[in-house]
């Protein structure tokens, strides 16, 4: 994005996002220390500070320590000030959170629901969802500072919410953001599910204190989020992550994107159904769970010692560090972290993929790589969108808007 500095309005804005910014990320701070910082003047920092005051967003608490000379007045961050309301909007489930400015989740729901074929039940679940969450909390819309949903397809338009319906064409022409407007007054963002994980770990999470990151979620896809100085890189139309759709075997099996021997065909829960029915089919203590297992049946099993449910886990986990190490090589991210169902598996499956990226990464990028789990588990994804709207409500574009409505 461009910014402007061209005129005092501007640069005011400007200033004003950066100091509102910092005491969020500090929680306190004395205008002593915003002077040092910002080396704005005391007259600027004073001005910024009483429109801050009369927002509701920043408070004066109390006295803080002395270096000599009058005490100085601490400013206080108010976290409860507003809130932020996130949805994760999977292909079979809708998970909505309440969150704090401090990235507190104080309200969830979970409803599961056939999003894929599902269009407009979903989005109507997405709306009650929203309105008995706010009653449970004692809130209204007045409350937030707006909503985000996340979509489990490349976004191609942010501000509609339009985005790629080759795997759910029930869904195509509909513009999710649009239709939660026709309802809800609020500012509405949308983001693909695997970018608003990365972010939620960057900000909350095991990614903290990280400029450069990449997020693997591993779910009935296998997508990637990847932050780049500290933004998410979507590419020119949203494609940028799609890992899952890298070839690891050149004849392999056909993929639902069209191509064959992509990591996903594999590696997805589909892809490990698969394989476990193919090995599974002769065993009689299976045959009646053959068709309606789970991924956690597998995981379970494999703990349990069965060979097939290993070896099937084993692969998946050896060709996902064949995908990993080609991202670290191509990116060189300072952290990667994995998250979504498979990693209930553990172990198990994250030493198979790190002897197989140590394999594959080029020697000098092995030390600085490093590879985790997700710290914020399955609400990653909602926390990621509900930090969306924070970051947001605070940047030098609609932070006026913000300020004056209350
Ligand atoms: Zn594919």
């Amino acid at each position: 994005m461009n910014q402007d500095y061209s005129t005092p309005a501007a640069v005011r804005a400007h200033n004003l996002s950066f100091t509102i910014n910092l005491i969020r990320e500090r929680g306190t701070i004395t205008r002593a220390e915003l002077n040092q910082i910002t080396h704005l003047s005391t007259t600027t920092i004073s001005a910024l500070v009483n429109v801050l005051i009369a927002s509701g967003f920043v408070t004066e608490a109390g006295i803080g320590v002395s270096s000599g000379g009058r005490r100085p007045v601490v400013l206080e961050f108010d976290y409860n000030a507003r809130f932020t309301l996130g949805v994760d909007m999977g292909a079979t489930h809708i998970t909505v959170i309440i969150m704090k400015l401090n990235g507190q989740v104080i309200a969830r729901k979970n409803r599961n629901v056939d999003v894929i074929h599902q269009p407009y039940l979903s989005l109507d679940s997405i709306l009650e969802m929203i309105t008995s969450i706010l009653d449970e909390c004692h809130l209204t819309y007045d409350n937030l500072l707006g909503i985000a949903l996340t979509v489990p397809a490349p976004l191609i338009d942010e501000l509609t919410g339009e985005f790629l319906t080759y795997y759910m064409p029930a869904w195509s022409g509909i513009l999710p953001a649009n239709y939660l407007r026709q309802t809800i007054n609020l500012p509405i963002y949308v983001e693909n599910d695997a970018n608003s994980a990365s972010l939620a770990e960057k900000y909350w999470g095991i990614g903290r204190g990280y400029d450069n990151l990449a997020y693997i979620k591993l779910g009935t896809g296998v997508g990637a989020g990847l932050i780049i100085n500290n933004e998410i890189y979507r590419g020119v139309n949203g494609n940028a992550g799609e890992i899952g759709h890298t070839t690891i075997e050149a004849s392999g099996r056909l993929c639902r994107c069209g191509n064959h021997g992509c990591i996903e065909s594999y590696v997805g829960i589909p892809g490990l159904l698969r394989d476990v029915r193919e090995g599974l089919r002769n065993d009689p203590a299976w045959q009646n769970i053959l068709e309606s297992m789970k991924i956690d049946q597998i995981i379970d099993a494999a703990n349990k010692g069965n060979e097939v449910c290993i070896q099937v886990i084993t692969k998946a986990g050896k060709y996902m560090g064949i995908g990993i190490a080609n991202l670290v090589n191509l990116f060189n991210p300072g952290l990667v972290v994995i998250g979504g169902e498979l990693t209930a598996a553990g172990d198990l499956f994250l030493n198979s993929v790190l002897s197989s990226i140590r394999e594959r990464s080029i020697p000098f990028g092995i030390h600085r790589e490093k590879l985790v789990l997700g710290e914020l588990g399955s609400d990653a994804v909602a926390i990621g969108a509900a930090t969306l709207v924070m970051l947001n409500a605070f940047n030098e574009i609609n932070l006026y808007q913000t300020l004056r409505k209350k």
